[in-house]
């Protein structure tokens, strides 16, 4: 019998009639003959307000007891929806992180799952039950709630596909799948019917919040089946949403670009005319890095008479906190002629297999931004995906360019 996890994220909770609704979901699986492990965030706006009381007794709340507030949330869904269950005649059953001992490390606020128990669980499906699991806690060895950072449902649903084996892992949310870019940007924008594994990384980690970056992480680790649909489809509707596939399973034509994705918070700091000498970028951005500051696209010029400039991208949240690192660090790790800064700019990528077998994508990508008379700043290549960094007040501008150069609101096509 195949067996199914569903994960509804914190706007398919909602409310109570939102919950009846996953619950009619359930149901309409469970009588097509699937066992179904339902994974839940906390209704919406529930982690935050939680997290909130905390901040209002402390400015700096101890991690620990955070974990053991926010992890209420998704404990009062499980109990919701097995009442929801129940009330259609279903036989279900709830589990707390902790009680299908989901064992993390004991990283609080960010844990990472080590191993879960799923014996108990085979059990109860087996009795043909329901079984519905808190998303985003687990437990460490020591007993200590813990949760997975935020959005970490999305890895409780995966982790517990991979552990169970499951035939798919279902993730319904707000949107009915993975888009070419975000269609409040570009109204043309189309759900993918499906996307490769390696594009959806790159797409989490560029600022597509569709997926939690770990989750898709954690699925291609284990080959999950993975697929987003949206829940406020009508229940009885067979969506398909975009499925997120493997390369080696897959035959089908794959685009060659599948999706632009952006970031607008990011910040610019070039450290200019410092000493071209062996040592130079860790003497830098050694101290950034142990400020745990993250560093994104690193660009360092050729030098000219002893002397280069060496520029990279934060998030603009620890733009202030960089330069100040850098302040702190002239003079002694190394000299520098002057350091610029720049909190206005934003990341554009684009994304897709395909570059990998065809040449020119760079270049039409380009020559679609000059066109438009937008200045590049930076550029990042992987092999998968060009990034480029420009001023915000592009940003609209370049992506909607870019989707049509690129013809993202058409099916693909062989080339
Ligand atoms: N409720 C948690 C959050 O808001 C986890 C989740 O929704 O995935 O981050
Ligand atoms: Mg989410």
């Amino acid at each position: 019998m195949a067996l199914i996890v569903q994960k509804y994220g914190g706007t398919s909770v909602g409310s109570t009639e939102r919950i009846r609704s996953v619950a009619l979901r359930v149901a309409r699986f469970h009588r097509e003959g699937y066992q179904l492990v339902v994974v839940v965030s906390a209704m919406s706006g529930e982690t935050n307000r939680l997290l909130a009381l905390a901040k209002e007794l402390s400015a700096d709340p101890n991690p620990r007891e955070l974990d053991v507030i926010a992890a209420t949330g998704e404990q009062v869904t499980i109990g919701l929806l097995a009442i929801a269950l129940q009330e259609l005649g279903l036989k279900a059953k709830s589990y707390t992180g902790g009680q299908v001992h989901v064992l993390t490390d004991s990283a609080f606020t960010k844990a990472r799952i080590l191993d879960i128990e799923v014996a108990p669980l085979r059990k109860d499906l087996a009795k043909g039950m329901v079984v519905i699991v808190a998303g985003f806690q687990g437990v460490d060895n020591e007993g200590n709630i813990t949760t997975l950072g935020r959005g970490g449902s999305d890895t409780s649903a995966v982790a517990l596909a991979a552990a169970l084996g499951a035939d798919e892992c279902q993730i319904y949310t707000d949107v009915d799948g993975v888009y070419s870019t975000d269609p409040r940007v570009v109204p043309e924008a189309r759900r993918l019917e499906r996307v490769t594994f390696e594009e959806m990384l790159e797409m989490a980690s560029l600022g597509s919040k569709v997926l939690q970056l770990r989750s898709v992480e954690f699925a291609g680790k284990y080959k999950v089946k993975l697929r987003v649909l949206s829940s406020f489809d009508d229940p009885a509707s067979a969506a398909t949403g975009t499925l997120i596939t493997y390369e080696e399973d897959d035959t089908m034509e794959q685009a060659i670009i599948s999706g632009i994705a952006f970031t607008r918070d990011e910040a610019k700091i070039s450290v200019m005319g410092v000493e071209d000498r062996p040592g130079i970028a860790y003497a830098i951005l050694g101290p950034v890095a142990d400020a745990n500051i993250e560093v994104d696209i690193i660009v360092q010029n050729i030098g000219a008479s002893g002397r280069t400039d060496l520029s990279f991208t934060v998030n603009r949240s620890e733009y202030k906190k960089a330069l100040d690192v850098l302040a702190g660090e002239t003079g002694k790790g190394f000299t520098a002629r002057e350091i610029i800064g720049d909190n206005r700019i934003c990341k554009v990528s684009l994304v897709g297999i395909g570059m990998r077998s065809h040449v020119g994508i760079a270049a039409k990508m380009f020559k679609a931004l000059a066109d438009e008379g937008i200045n590049i700043q930076m550029i990042s290549t992987s092999e998968i995906k060009t990034s480029v960094v420009i001023d915000e007040k592009y940003l609209e501008l370049a992506v909607r360019q870019l989707h049509r150069v690129f013809e993202l609101d058409q099916q693909p096509h062989a080339v």
